[in-house]
């Protein structure tokens, strides 16, 4: 019989990598077609396949408007940040053909009877961790679950020093701190390795910052060296700022090992040769570094911890090898680095020891027999409530950042009105007091409470912080034993409908003329006036701008699924979003009403899209907007002035407990 073999995968910015544990119980790297540990986390989609790696990386300049990297960063929003052939597309789709390519490369190095752990930075948060969960669904990777980098860094740690028994479990007790700088994350972690338990104290990051911030501080010397020097020379295009990109990055890496590189740079038929030092990248960026820095004392201090209790300080990513970052550590803890592991291997061998731990446990079907691991929460969960005293709305914090995970907590709330039969709460992820500073994860709704409810039943709602930082919701009313049935409306992310119909084009292993039927289906891709084709960048998921959805006392406008579920498996029906194609296309639309730029209509053809013509389609959103502006102006007219509270969820305070 095959053997089921346990795969990790670090899907990075720049790069990703994939391991897997050997007969023997060690973990080896696996090489992509080219060789290489490392496969670019790059994608050029042509008509007809769609190349990652090594050949899409190198062709990106030649590629405007085809090619797609980093796409990392844009995860958890609407659509990534630049169009591909004129279209707007999820960037979990992307990671996903990523991932279809990794798929292939350990087909042909371990054969097909293999599952998969796919890391996440620590920091990312809910819709980010959800998106690249579906991202694994789309690319056809068989998925036992996700892991947080460090935890899975710690691992392969404790793998290379023998702190780890035969089993993968930690011998001897002691506290690590995980520096974690890629392209693009950052993550500082603390984490405790004892005897069959790994845990992490406390994690804390930036998923805006990594070596690409760097990269950048390079490209805008160059460009205002140029400037100075040409003043009448046109601004770079697309394909020149790729290439003057692709320039400052090997500048960067040079600058590692040297302390002088020279950049030359051709942009319309002028070249600029420009030397720079080390100290010049050092003092240009040393605003990002000391980010880092602050962000690793905060999280020893929420770790409860000073230097002296940390036993080792561990770099992870590619990044980490720029002298620069080096020396701040060893200033700021005393300590030196430890660089026993590969800093580019780290996170997929951890991951893919992950991975075997959890085959093991299906296979003994049930608790771990030699290891826990636990993890906390990066984001604090609340839900929007409205103070009494006050009479505004605020973030009210349910599970505080960093507890131990899974975490179930309940809550208890009471109906404002006789015979109500919907609620509904906001869920928001953050530390702000204020809502609006939050990222608003879903709506929850409990509809269809049975009928002549007195005023003030309460209702039970528990949430629950899956091992993997995902989210579950249910509520009860206590006394009829009757679950309420609970809608998630996600306000970002992809419904499980539309996360199947990608997974089934992106297997079909074609190229992007398999993605036009469904983008049209799937997508409504404004037009913009920008030259270059590339939108704006959506609000980060935390500064997404959201309308205000009061519930009805008979239900809630926003109802838009009819099948959502009741609990959220964390790798199974992960949105709990709509299981409708219907329901799944409202939540685009209005998706799209707050994120997309604004659509001219006038390119498109009456078969495009949605099938409307222009005019009529102009009609169609004039109309909507109006017509949804009217309705919550006066839905909150009414719970303003008339009935502040009326048919929100409230917060029954003195019973609150978890
Ligand atoms: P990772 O996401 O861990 O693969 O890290 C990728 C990042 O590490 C990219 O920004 C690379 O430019 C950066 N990187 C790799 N090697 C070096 C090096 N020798 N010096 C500086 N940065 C590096």
């Amino acid at each position: 019989m095959a053997v089921t073999l346990s795969v990790g995968i670090d899907l990075g910015t720049t790069f990703s990598a994939a391991a897997y544990v050997d007969a023997h119980g060690a973990t080896q790297m696996i090489r992509n077609a080219h060789g290489e540990i490392l496969t670019p986390s790059v994608a050029i989609f042509e008509q007809d396949e769609i190349i990652v790696g090594h050949e899409a990386w190198r062709a990106g300049e030649f590629s405007g408007g085809r090619v797609a990297e980093t796409v990392k960063r844009d995860m958890g929003r609407t659509h990534y940040r630049h169009r591909i052939h004129g279209e707007l597309i999820p960037p979990e789709v992307i990671q996903g053909c990523i991932l279809r390519k990794l798929r292939s490369d350990i087909v042909n190095a371990i054969g097909p009877d293999f599952q998969v752990v796919i890391t996440v930075p620590a920091y990312f948060d809910e819709p980010r961790r959800k998106a690249t969960a579906d991202a694994g669904l789309m690319s056809g990777l068989d998925i036992l679950d996700i892991v947080n980098e460090p935890t899975a860094a710690a691992l392969a740690f404790g793998e290379r020093l023998g702190y780890l028994d035969p089993k993968g479990a930690p011998r001897d007790a002691l506290t690590l701190l995980v520096y974690d700088l890629g392209g693009g994350t950052f993550d500082v972690t603390v984490i405790h390795l004892a005897p069959g338990d790994i845990r992490t104290l406390a994690t804390d990051g930036d998923a805006e910052l990594g070596g690409y911030n760097w990269d950048e501080r390079l490209v805008e010397h160059v460009l205002s060296q140029f400037q100075d020097r040409y003043p009448q020379c046109p601004k770079p295009d697309n394909a020149s700022q790729l290439r003057l990109r692709r320039l400052a990055e090997e500048a960067k890496q040079t600058l590692s090992a040297r302390s002088q590189t020279t950049i030359v740079y051709n942009h319309s038929g002028h070249a600029l040769v420009l030397p720079v030092t080390r100290d010049e990248f050092e003092s240009m960026t040393a605003d990002l570094v000391e980010r880092t820095s602050f962000t690793t004392r905060q999280s020893l201090r929420a770790a409860g911890l000073l230097w002296n209790d940390i036993n080792r300080l561990l770099l992870v990513g590619g990044s980490t090898r720029m002298p620069m970052i080096r020396s701040m550590l060893e200033n700021l803890s005393g300590m030196t680095p430890d660089i026993h592991v590969n800093p580019d291997e780290a996170v997929a061998r951890g991951a893919a020891i992950f991975a075997r731990h959890l085959l093991d446990r299906q296979g003994t079907g049930g608790a771990l027999p030699n290891l826990k691991i636990t993890d906390v929460n990066a984001h604090s969960l609340g839900i929007e409530g409205i103070n009494q005293k006050m009479r505004r709305k605020e973030n009210v914090i349910l599970i505080p950042r960093n507890t131990p995970l899974p975490k179930e907590i309940r809550r208890n709330f009471v109906t404002r009105e006789f015979n109500q039969q919907s609620v509904q709460v906001q869920l928001l992820e953050g530390e702000s007091k204020q809502p609006e500073h939050c990222t608003v994860l879903a709506n929850a709704a409990i509809r269809h409470l049975p009928p002549g409810l007195k005023k003030g039943t309460k209702i039970e709602v528990w949430y629950r912080y899956e091992s993997n930082g995902r989210l579950s919701v249910h509520a009860r009313v206590p006394g009829i034993g009757k679950e309420a049935k609970i809608e998630l409306e996600r306000i970002q992310g992809l419904s499980d409908e539309t996360v199947h119909q990608w997974k089934k084009i992106i297997c079909r292993d074609g190229g992007f003329n398999e993605f036009e039927e469904a983008l049209l289906e799937l997508l409504e891709a404004g037009e913009d006036d920008e030259e270059d084709g590339d939108i704006p960048e959506d609000p980060p998921p935390s500064k997404r701008e959201i309308s205000l959805k009061p519930a009805t006392a008979h239900g809630a406008p926003l109802a838009a699924s009819e099948a959502l579920k009741q609990k959220l498996s964390p790798l199974e029906g992960r949105t709990a979003s709509s299981a409708s194609a219907q329901a799944s296309s409202d939540a685009l639309q209005r998706q799209r009403i707050h994120a997309d730029p604004p659509d001219n209509g006038a390119t498109r053809t009456p078969q495009t899209v949605t099938g409307r013509r222009p005019l009529e389609r102009t009609i169609f959103v004039i109309g909507y907007i109006v017509s949804s502006l009217l309705g919550l102006a006066i839905g909150y007219y009414i719970l303003c002035w008339i009935r502040p509270e009326a048919n929100f969820l409230h917060l029954d305070l003195p019973g609150i407990g978890p």
